[in-house]
């Protein structure tokens, strides 16, 4: 990117992650497909890196404020930072996070390879009393939580955490660089599912880990030649194509979703609304239980009736549907990831579904 540090974010995401200016060059790094390349380049070999993970890696980077490694999916992300950690490490991690972390983390507790506690994390003095202060202590937070909504108050828990010598990861999905940036608060990594905002067509899987520690960058370039955790070109392109719009369909999504949570609240099958006031997901609580909950899911024509978030369609799903959704989470919960559409038709559809 030609280097005009003046430049606001959504200007310098339009233009980072690209070619080299010169004729004859594409605009964009061209989807490579290609797992070797000839001896004697820059990578020789798909799997430690190629032009296409470095443009992802050069946009989040910006992004975040921080070097940027990418991965085949968040999980993968995820696994690095916990596969790099010290045999024993304590983790405290959230009571209730993102279903597939908290699997993770309960099976590598379960086979002695890290010692887990799971704390409240909107309440920082609860949180931070349970590190040890041993090493290889991490405090993972997650905030907004999934599905919970939970906010945690990072640049607190970093303060605590780094005073009892504990790193601290930032899952930062739901909230997205543009609505907090943990490293600028302290926290030592931050992860994303690129598959959800990042990438926000709901049409690939990628996860990142940034950092502002050059070793650690290192190491975890390294540990995702080893797992093959290497995302692939095609998601890549994906990528760097859908951030560059981020700014813009933020702006929209949660717009449309302070708008959608206010007439929620006023509607009389819905019991709770659990909006933290700003971001694009809403998780609200109907009348009616489980089945109540999945006939308003059903029910809904335009909103569509699936997992995941932050694609340009609004999604709606109940997430005790998994077996392996927290018990804490209520079997009424809806979680709703609110897309571009027309915000007053997207309420119009939901409303039909909950008078239904
Ligand atoms: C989806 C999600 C993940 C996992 O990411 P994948 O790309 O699906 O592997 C991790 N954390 C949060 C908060 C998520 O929503």
């Amino acid at each position: 990117m030609p280097d005009h540090e003046s430049w606001s974010t959504a200007t310098a995401l339009i233009h980072a992650g690209r070619p080299p200016r010169e004729p004859g060059r594409p605009l964009s790094v061209p989807i490579e497909a290609a797992s070797t390349y000839h001896a004697g380049g820059v990578s020789d070999y798909a799997r430690d890196g190629t032009a296409g993970t470095a443009a992802v890696e050069e946009v989040v980077g910006l992004l975040e404020g921080g070097r940027a490694v990418a991965f085949s999916s968040g999980m993968a992300a995820a696994d690095a930072i916990l596969d790099a950690m010290p045999i024993g490490a304590h983790v405290v991690a959230p009571r209730v996070g993102y279903a597939g972390v908290s699997a993770r983390l309960a099976e590598l507790d379960r086979q002695g390879r890290i010692r887990l506690d799971r704390a409240d994390l909107s309440d920082s003095t609860a949180a931070l009393a349970l590190l040890e202060s041993s090493p290889g202590e991490v405090l993972w937070i997650e905030s907004p939580s999934n599905p919970l909504l939970d906010v945690a108050d990072i640049a607190a828990l970093v303060r605590g955490a780094h005073a009892a010598g504990a790193e601290v990861v930032c899952d930062n999905t739901f909230a997205t660089p543009l609505g907090q940036r943990p490293l600028d608060l302290g926290a030592d990594m931050v992860m994303h599912s690129a598959t959800k905002f990042l990438g926000g067509h709901s049409d690939l899987l990628l996860g990142v880990v940034v950092t502002r520690d050059e070793q650690r960058a290192a190491d975890l370039v390294g540990r995702r030649t080893l797992l093959g955790a290497a995302p692939g070109a095609l998601e890549c392109f994906l990528a760097v194509r859908g951030m560059r719009t981020l700014p813009l369909r933020w702006a929209r999504a949660q717009e449309s979703a302070a708008t959608l949570a206010e007439r929620l609240r006023a509607h009389p099958r819905v019991t709770r609304v659990r909006y933290p006031g700003r971001g694009a997901i809403i998780a609200i609580e109907v009348t009616g239980g489980a089945e109540g909950a999945d006939q308003v899911a059903g029910g809904t024509r335009l909103w569509v009736h699936a997992t995941s978030l932050g694609g340009v369609e609004s999604l709606i799903e109940r997430r005790r549907r998994w077996a392996a959704e927290s018990p804490e989470v209520p079997e009424s919960l809806l979680r709703l990831s609110v897309g571009l559409e027309d915000p007053d038709d997207l309420w119009r559809d939901l409303a039909t579904a909950l008078d239904a």
